[in-house]
């Protein structure tokens, strides 16, 4: 079985890991890449667990030791994916699911043009900042900071081969289960009309009118905003 690559991105407070977490005890045969990162781990985030915590210093020794698959600076970080990722999952025959940003999911597909790209978007800016806000563990500079890259985040969004609305979890959940089952079974051979189908809702083409009041929510701040 070829081992298909999985990449979800969004703006931070989007709900991403909140997606991914429902997702990951319901598909099988499905790995999770853990990134390396030099941001200070958050709340409950355990080394290893979330991302393996390094220094500077060891991020850039790997970057040199060419282990990284992608990597990027976010939010003034580096985050990084490692190859033995990968490897393993080709090894054990699973699939991979990377949780990576758009700087990342960029190099993916120019080395894996066949990987499967999910864009999670918030309902509006209003809902990304109460998000941001509930999940209280950052600074208000830090939600200011994300606010401010999500509306840049957001203007990739055509890159992606599925957008994903986050409005209600239940609903996003079971669409992104879709999409991961839907194009596993592609490859396998014939898919299943009905997950095909729910699948299929969240490309650019049928969601172009849902996206305009969004696109326009984070438009208006940046413009009123100022620098
Ligand atoms: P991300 O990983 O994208 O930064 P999180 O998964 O941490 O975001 O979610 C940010 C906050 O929003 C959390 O408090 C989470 O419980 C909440 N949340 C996530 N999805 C939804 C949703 N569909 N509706 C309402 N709240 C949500
Ligand atoms: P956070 O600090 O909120 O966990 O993540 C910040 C951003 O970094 C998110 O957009 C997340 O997807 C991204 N990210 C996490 N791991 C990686 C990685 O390995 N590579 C890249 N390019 N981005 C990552």
């Amino acid at each position: 079985m070829m081992t298909n690559v999985f990449i979800i991105s969004a703006p931070s407070g989007s709900g991403k890991s909140t997606l991914v977490g429902r997702i990951r005890d319901t598909i099988p045969n499905l790995e999770f890449s853990i990134s390396y990162t030099t941001r200070k781990p958050r709340g409950a985030e355990q080394d290893g667990r979330e991302y393996s915590f390094v220094s500077r210093d060891e991020f850039e020794a790997m970057i040199r030791r060419d282990e990284f698959l992608e990597h990027a600076d976010v939010f003034g970080n580096y985050y990084g994916t490692a190859r033995r990722f990968l490897q393993k999952a080709e090894e054990n025959g699973s699939d991979l699911l990377l949780d990576i940003d758009v700087q990342g999911a960029a190099q993916i597909k120019g080395k894996l043009p066949d990987a499967v790209s999910v864009f999670i978007m918030p309902p509006n800016r209003g809902e990304l900042e109460q998000r941001l806000r509930k999940r209280s563990q950052d600074a208000e500079s830090v939600i200011q900071r994300r606010l401010e890259a999500a509306a840049r985040e957001i203007e990739n969004y055509r890159k992606y081969d599925y957008i994903l609305v986050n409005d209600r979890l239940e609903d996003s959940v079971d669409a992104l289960k879709a999409i991961l089952l839907s194009e596993r079974q592609k490859r396998d051979g014939q898919p299943d009309a009905e997950l095909l189908a729910k699948a299929e809702r969240c490309r650019l083409e049928r969601i172009r009118e849902r996206l305009q009041p969004i696109l326009q929510s984070f438009q208006k701040t940046a413009a009123g905003g100022g620098k």
